[in-house]
Order: structure tokens, then C-alpha cells, then sequence
């Protein structure tokens, strides 16, 4: 009898090969300021010394000028 093959199991992407990493100071899109990276890289809660970004991680900037919160999804650095 055909048995039923175990595809439904949730399975996390393969790590890409592609290290992604987002500017540690952007700038400020309101003022022109200096916005610096306050958040760490949440890839993996289970390695949270984990120095490395996925696609879809959310950077959070602030501006050091007008304090505004800057949050830009981590995405991969494509030619577009
Ligand atoms: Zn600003």
C-alpha cells in the first residue's frame, strides 16, 4: 500500500548563502541626519549571539538628530 510521505512538516528555509547585513548608519529620511542601528540581529532566538541577518528581519534605525524610529526590512541586496 502507497504510504502517505510526511510533507507536511514545517521546515525553515536553508540558510542563504548570501550573509545579509544592513548599514550600521543610514540616513535619517526626514532631516538628513545620522540614524544608527539599535537593534541586533534577530535571526535565531535560540542563538541570539548569532551575528547574522535573514531576509525579512526588521532593522530598527533612530535618528540622532530628530529622534524619529526608523524600521526597514532586512531584504536581499539584489540588483534591482
Ligand atoms: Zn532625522
Amino acid at each position: 500500500m502507497p504510504s502517505g510521505s510526511a510533507r507536511g512538516s514545517p521546515r525553515r528555509r536553508p540558510p542563504a548563502t548570501d550573509v545579509v547585513r544592513p548599514d550600521p548608519v543610514i540616513t535619517c529620511i526626514d532631516c538628513g541626519g545620522r540614524a544608527h542601528l539599535i537593534t541586533p540581529p534577530t535571526g535565531d532566538p535560540e542563538h541570539p549571539a548569532s551575528d547574522e541577518w535573514e531576509p525579512g528581519d526588521i532593522a530598527t534605525y533612530r535618528c540622532e538628530d530628530c529622534l524619529d524610529r526608523w524600521d526597514l526590512v532586512v531584504d536581499d541586496d539584489d540588483d534591482t
